[in-house]
C-alpha cells in the first residue's frame, strides 16, 4: 500500500491523481490533501478518502470547509503555509505528489524532498525556479522524482534501459496551443476564452495561457535540464500539433526513441505513482490509422517570445528563471482578469528580466536568493502592468 499525500488535490492534476486512487484502492492510500479556493470540491474529496489532514489557505478557508464536512469527520483541517508543509511531510507517507500551481509548489516540495519522500512532480515551477537547488536536495535525501508532465514521463521512459552516456539530445513535443498558425499582429484581438480553449489537453487556466503563449514549453526545457541533467542546446522542441508524440530522445548512433498515447495526463500520472509497473488505467491505444498522420516543425520563436525569453533566462541561470516566472505568473493573472491584453503578456515578462540584476552566487542562488527574487519580479511585473506605456504596453 502507497500512502500518498496530493498537493493540489483540487485541480486538474489532483483530480486525475484521484480518480487513479480511486480505481486502485489495494495500492494506494490518501493521507493528505490540500486545495486553496475550490472547499466544495475539497470537502467531497474528504468525505471520499478520509485522509488525516487536509490543509487550505487561510483560517477563512479553514473554517469554510469545516462548515462543509459532516461532524464527527475524522480529517483534521489546517491552514496556511506551515499547514501545506505538515500535508508535505506526514510522517506516514511515501510520496508526495506535487500539484499545486505556481511558484507556491516550491517550498511545500522542498520540505517534502527534505522529509525523503519520493515525487511525483506536475508543479515544474518548483524545477523552474529553484531546480539546481532541489535536485540536490533530492540527490542529498535520496528521493526519486518521478516526472509528472507529460513530456518529461516521456523522456523518463525513452531513456529507461539505456545508458546516460550515449544519450544525445532530447525533442521536447509542443502541440502548438490554439494560436499555432496566427501571426502576432493578431494577438492583440485574442481574448480569455479563446486562450483557454486547448486543442488537445484538458488543463488547469494558468498552464492553459502558457501553452497558448508557448511559456509552457519554455517553462518545460528548463525543467528537463534539471531533471536530465542536460545543457539546453541538447534539447529541441518540436511543434507537433496531434500531441500524441508526448517526447523523444536521441542517441548518439543516431537512433530515436518516442514514446506515444492519446493525450490523457492519468498515463504520466500512474506511471509516476506505479514506477516501474504499469497499471491498466483504461486509456486506449491511439488509432494509427485514424490518425492519419503526424507532423513536426520547429517553433516560431519570433511570434512566441515567451520561448525565447524562456531559453534567455535559462542561459543566464542563477535567479533568472525564478524572476522569468514570477513575472509570467502575474503577467498571466493580469490577462485572466482581462487587465492586459495576450499581446502584452511577453512585454511584461520581458520588462521585468531587463530590469533584474541576477544573483550569480558562485554554486547556487540559496532558497532566500530564490524567493525574494521572486518577490522582486512579483512587484516589478505589477508595476509594469500598471504603466499605461510601458514596455508592457509595447
Ligand atoms: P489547476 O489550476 O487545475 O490546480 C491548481 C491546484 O493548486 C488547485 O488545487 C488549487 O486549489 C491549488 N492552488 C492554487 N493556488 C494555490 C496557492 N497559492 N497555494 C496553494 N494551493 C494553490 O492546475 P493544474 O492541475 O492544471 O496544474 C498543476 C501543476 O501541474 C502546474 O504546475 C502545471 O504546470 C502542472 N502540469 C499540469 C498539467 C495538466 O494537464 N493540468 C500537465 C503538466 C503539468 P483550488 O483549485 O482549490 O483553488
Ligand atoms: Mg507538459
Amino acid at each position: 500500500m502507497m500512502n500518498l499525500t496530493i498537493l493540489g488535490a483540487t485541480g486538474s492534476i489532483g483530480q486525475n491523481t484521484l480518480s487513479i486512487v480511486d480505481t486502485f484502492p489495494d495500492r494506494f492510500t490518501v493521507r493528505a490533501l490540500t486545495g486553496k479556493n475550490n472547499l466544495d470540491l475539497l470537502a467531497r474529496q474528504i468525505i471520499r478518502f478520509s485522509p488525516d489532514i487536509a490543509a487550505v489557505f487561510d483560517e477563512d478557508g479553514a473554517a469554510g470547509l469545516e462548515k462543509r464536512l459532516p461532524s464527527g469527520c475524522r480529517t483534521e483541517v489546517l491552514y496556511g503555509q506551515d499547514a501545506y508543509i505538515a500535508a508535505a511531510t506526514h510522517p506516514d507517507v511515501d510520496m508526495v505528489v506535487s500539484a499545486m500551481v505556481g511558484g507556491a509548489g516550491l517550498l511545500p516540495t522542498l520540505a517534502a524532498i527534505q522529509a525523503k519522500k519520493d515525487i511525483a512532480l506536475a508543479n515544474k515551477e518548483t524545477l523552474v525556479m529553484a531546480g539546481d537547488l532541489v535536485m540536490a536536495a533530492a540527490r542529498d535525501n535520496n528521493v526519486r522524482i518521478l516526472p509528472v508532465d507529460s513530456e518529461h514521463s516521456a523522456v523518463f521512459q525513452c531513456i529507461a534501459g539505456n545508458r546516460r552516456t550515449d544519450l544525445q539530445k532530447i525533442f521536447l513535443t509542443a502541440s502548438g496551443g490554439p494560436f499555432l498558425h496566427r501571426s502576432k499582429s493578431d494577438f492583440a484581438s485574442i481574448t480569455v476564452e479563446d486562450a483557454l480553449a486547448h486543442p488537445t489537453w484538458q488543463m488547469g487556466s494558468k498552464i492553459s495561457i502558457d501553452s497558448a503563449t508557448m511559456m509552457n514549453k519554455g517553462l518545460e526545457v528548463i525543467e528537463a535540464g534539471h531533471l536530465f541533467d542536460l545543457p539546453h542546446e541538447s534539447i529541441e522542441v518540436l511543434i507537433h500539433p496531434q500531441s500524441i508524440v508526448h517526447s523523444m530522445v536521441a542517441f548518439r548512433d543516431g537512433s530515436v526513441i518516442a514514446q506515444m498515447g492519446i493525450p490523457d495526463m492519468k498515463g504520466a500520472i500512474a506511471y509516476a505513482l506505479s514506477h516501474p509497473e504499469r497499471l491498466p488505467i483504461g486509456v486506449a491505444v491511439p488509432d494509427f490509422p485514424g490518425l492519419g498522420s503526424l507532423s513536426f516543425a520547429s517553433p516560431d520563436m519570433g511570434t512566441f517570445s515567451c520561448l525565447a525569453l524562456a531559453f534567455k533566462a535559462g542561459e543566464v541561470g542563477g535567479t533568472m528563471p525564478a524572476v522569468l516566472n514570477a513575472a509570467n505568473e502575474i503577467a498571466v493573472s493580469a490577462f485572466l482578469e482581462r487587465r492586459i491584453g495576450f499581446d502584452q503578456i511577453a512585454g511584461v515578462i520581458e520588462g521585468t528580466m531587463e530590469r533584474h540584476q541576477p544573483l550569480m552566487a558562485p554554486g547556487i542562488p540559496g532558497i532566500k536568493d530564490i524567493l525574494s527574487a521572486d518577490m522582486w519580479a512579483r512587484k516589478t511585473a505589477q508595476t509594469l502592468i500598471c504603466k499605461p506605456k510601458g514596455k508592457a504596453t509595447a
